[in-house]
Parts: C-alpha cells; structure tokens; sequence
C-alpha cells in the first residue's frame, strides 16, 4: 500500500466504494462520476502508478482484470464497452494508481477527447 493513494485506500476498505467484485489480487467499484450509464473501475490491489509501472511479473494480473471487467460487463447486460486506462496527467490521469476504466451503455465516440 503507497501512502496517501486514494485507490490503496479503497481497496484496503478505508474508504468506501460501490463495490462490484473483490477477490485478493483486484476490486472493481463503480466510478463516483460515472461518464456512462454503466461506468466502472478495475484495480489491482498491489499498487502500481500507471501503465508504464506494469512489469512482466503484473502480466498475467492484467490479463484477469480484463476479463473480469468483461464478465462485470456482461452481468450488468452490457454487450458493447470500452476500456480505457489514462497514463500520466496529459492523458487525463488522477489518480495515480493503475485503473482499468469500463464505459458502456451509450454509444462511444472516436477519436476521444
Ligand atoms: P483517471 O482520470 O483516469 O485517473 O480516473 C480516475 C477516476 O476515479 C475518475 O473517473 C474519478 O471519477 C474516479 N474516482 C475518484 N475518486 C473516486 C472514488 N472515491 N470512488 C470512485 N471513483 C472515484
């Protein structure tokens, strides 16, 4: 756990989330300003900063967080979504501690903004 991490925070319980799923390595939460009719987010429980912090020892654990975003997809009848993760402050990132966004439920616009 990193200090001062708003997302170790959650998945340590210290602050609440609208939790969708938990088990020991992840915890996916609905996003407090949700951009979609279903908006959430996956995270691993170990802190990592951002994409660029993922290391071959985190790939399989990325692997899984993507398919259970699918699966909280589909139990939430959401056949279509998009995945984003933000890496740095430019890309749009906040909070720093990895996070798998899954948006769904409208239809998306390309290119982003
Ligand atoms: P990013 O801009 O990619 O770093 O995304 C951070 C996301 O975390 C934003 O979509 C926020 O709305 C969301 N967020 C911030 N604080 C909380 C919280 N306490 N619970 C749930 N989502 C949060």
């Amino acid at each position: 756990m990193a200090p001062d991490c708003l997302f170790c925070k959650i998945a340590a319980g210290d602050i609440p989330a609208d939790k969708l799923y938990e088990d020991d390595e992840m915890l996916a939460f609905r996003d407090i300003a949700p951009q979609a009719p279903v908006h959430f987010l996956v995270i691993p429980k170990k802190h990592i900063q951002d994409p660029a912090g993922v290391t071959s020892e985190d790939e399989g654990l990325m692997g899984r967080m993507m398919r259970r975003a699918a699966a909280i997809a589909k139990e939430n009848n959401i056949k279509d979504f998009r995945l984003v993760f933000n890496n740095g402050a430019e890309a749009g990132q906040a909070v720093f501690h990895i996070h798998m966004h899954v948006l769904g439920g409208r239809a998306m616009q390309w290119p982003p903004g």
